[in-house]
């Protein structure tokens, strides 16, 4: 169940949703699409999951569609996603054939709702074929990517360009991921729901089941990294680094992941995972369902360190859920971790296993830093990364991109 605006106002203020409702009046009836890959799994499906309801609570018509596909379309996307992400992919002219293909039959199903729409967001790669396919496009079409790529594996990002001259404006995360394409381009960084059941305050009773059903010894100190099973997540550094600072400290590691049901390539690196941790009974590898909400915001909260150790990272809402919880994060100095960890306020960006080591053993021994830099984070992520500002921007976003039917911008 999503909360309505209203319960939003003792953590953001009045004015603040009195704004969007004011924004969602000059929207009323604006029939709004997303499009993804994935209806659970993930940053994206986190995001769409408050997005839809409360844009629809706004008065916007708005909803959500997923593509589907088999196992050889994920693996191509996935291999999009990674080239994007800047790792050298080499994918044939039959593979973007399978793309399009996928991307035709799905169409055949959503034409009709596609038509219709006034907005429609197309996130990330996978659906980006759409739009031109359709014979009688009539919106906006706006691509929003949700991907590091900050600096592609050029082959990879010039084919997926082909894709994007037709949309009339697309959404970046951050400026350094702006590319050369031919409409205007917007930054706007994701948020997390501060009420949903992976951010809301839970009690100590909650954190000490959560605990024993995972073995987790409260009395010493526990890093804890959530995250898909992903090579751009850098698990395997997340245990050198474990590994370094256990030779003087007898902390516990929880590297808690699932799947998504558009990658594939999470089995892989969970079994390498697994390799890298076996024998350790301090190292607790957690496979979660993609709900496991309650388990994560718990297991954020039982954390003394909360570590995203990644090498490539669109935004990162992981981190933003450890800010919110008041926990200094310390992060990979990647992409969207730079916009949330500020490097001795709100946690420490880091290079290497080596470097992560260095400042989870600082945090550990300098508690009253700890706490101050935990109170920064929440605030840091309550006046930047919470739904109120992302809606906004996106209802912000559609009034420019529909002010040729009628609409002003009067705020
Ligand atoms: N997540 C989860 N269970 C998992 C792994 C991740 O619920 O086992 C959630 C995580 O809490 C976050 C989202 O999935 O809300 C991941 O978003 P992020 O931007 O960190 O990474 P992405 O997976 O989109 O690359």
């Amino acid at each position: 169940m999503i909360p309505t605006l209203d319960a939003y106002i003792p953590v953001v203020g009045n004015s603040v949703i009195d704004q969007l409702h004011r924004l969602g009046e000059r929207l009323k009836g604006i029939r709004v699409v997303h499009v993804n890959s994935t209806r659970e799994g993930g940053g994206v499906a986190e995001i769409l999951n408050w997005m839809v309801p409360l844009m629809t609570e706004l008065g916007l018509d708005a909803r959500w569609e997923v593509i589907e596909g088999n196992n050889a379309f994920f693996g191509i996307t996935k291999g999009i996603h990674n080239g994007l992400q800047g790792f050298p992919v080499v994918l044939k002219r039959q593979d973007w054939e399978t793309y399009e293909e996928v991307n035709r039959q799905n169409l055949a199903r959503l034409q009709p709702v596609l038509e219709d729409a006034d907005i429609v967001v197309i996130h990330d790669p996978q659906p980006a074929a759409l739009l031109g396919m359709m014979p009688n496009r009539r919106g906006r079409w706006i691509w929003r990517a949700h991907i590091d790529v900050s600096k592609p594996f050029r082959p990879i990002w010039q084919s997926l360009r082909s894709y994007l001259p037709g949309y009339d404006a697309s959404i970046f995360s951050l400026t350094q991921f702006a590319q050369p394409l031919p409409h205007p381009q917007f930054i706007i960084p994701p948020s997390i729901d501060p009420l949903s059941e992976k951010n809301r305050e839970l009690l100590q009773a909650d954190l000490d089941t959560v605990a024993r059903e995972y073995d987790i010894d409260r009395s010493r100190p526990v890093i804890v990294q959530v995250s898909r099973f992903d090579r751009f997540k850098d698990p395997l550094g997340v245990i050198r680094a474990y590994r370094l600072v256990r030779q003087v400290l007898p902390i516990q590691l929880v590297l808690a992941g699932g799947t998504a049901t558009d990658d594939p390539e999470g089995q892989e690196i969970l079994d390498e995972v697994l390799e890298a941790a076996e024998g350790d009974r301090d190292i607790h590898v957690l496979l979660l369902p993609p709900d496991a909400h309650h388990t994560v915001n718990a297991l954020q909260r039982i954390a003394d360190i909360i570590l995203q150790k990644s090498t490539k990272e669109g935004f990162g809402l992981t981190v933003t859920e450890g800010l919110w919880k008041g926990k200094p994060v310390i992060g990979g100095d990647v992409g969207g971790i730079r916009l949330q960890v500020i490097s001795h306020y709100t946690g420490y960006l880091v290079n290497s296993p080596e470097g992560a080591a260095h400042r989870i053993r600082f945090l550990l021994h300098h508690r009253d830093k700890y706490e101050e830099m935990g109170r920064t984070a929440r605030e840091f992520v309550r006046e930047n990364f919470l739904l109120n500002r992302h809606l906004r921007e996106y209802l912000t976003l559609f009034l420019y991109l529909d002010r040729g039917k009628g609409n002003h911008l009067v705020l």
